[in-house]
């Protein structure tokens, strides 16, 4: 499966059962599956395979920039096109595709992605360094007015609450609902917000 062209921007996995290894899943809740990120990819825009990457600061490092400066194997160490890729999809993980040149997360925040319960999209939440939760662009806004003394840290455009696209054909059960599940067509846009 090919789920974008051109060189995808980044991909992030929710993987269907919990791993040890992958630290942002083991803060799910434990009686049902994952919702937060697990896992981070870049595709290649050259090759179109997927690597995995380590954690969401490199991930989001290289997001910030990511039309200027596309994703290439060769910026992983030791490794080229040539080699194989790092990940198919599968069933697996549910695989979301992410939109590119995202603000990368202030340092002292912390950026969640959880996705809703019946699967249809994310949220995104950013967590404040006084632990205060921002959901929206207007939740920073009021967060600047009531705690003036973070104005000189952050300013809005330094939060992004536009959330990855779920990826075609991921969600079971859903196919057909919408009408274009399965026509192989691209995921329709109208879940973006900015
Ligand atoms: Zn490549």
């Amino acid at each position: 499966m090919k789920p974008s062209e051109g060189g995808s921007p980044a991909q992030a996995a929710l993987p269907r059962n919990s791993k040890s290894s992958t630290p942002k899943s083991a803060a799910a809740s434990s009686d049902e599956r994952p919702r937060k990120v697990g896992a981070y990819a870049m595709q290649c825009a050259k090759c179109f395979k997927f690597r995995s990457i380590a954690t969401q600061e490199e991930y989001e490092e290289i997001r910030r920039n990511f039309i200027e400066e596309p994703w290439l194997c060769s910026r992983k160490e030791n490794v080229s096109c040539d080699d194989p890729a790092d990940m198919e999809f599968d069933t697996n993980a549910l695989w979301v595709i992410d939109k590119p040149n995202l603000p990368k997360t202030p340092a002292g925040c912390q950026r969640i992605l959880v996705m809703r319960k019946d699967l249809s999209k994310m949220d995104a939440t950013y967590v404040m360094p006084n632990g205060k939760r921002m959901r929206s662009n207007g939740d920073v806004e009021k967060f600047l007015e009531a705690f003036p003394e973070y104005k000189g840290q952050f300013s809005v455009s330094d939060f992004s609450f536009t959330v990855p696209k779920i990826m075609e054909g991921m969600v079971p059960g859903k196919s057909g609902e919408r009408g274009s599940a399965n026509t192989g067509k691209r995921v329709r846009n109208e879940d973006m917000e900015d």
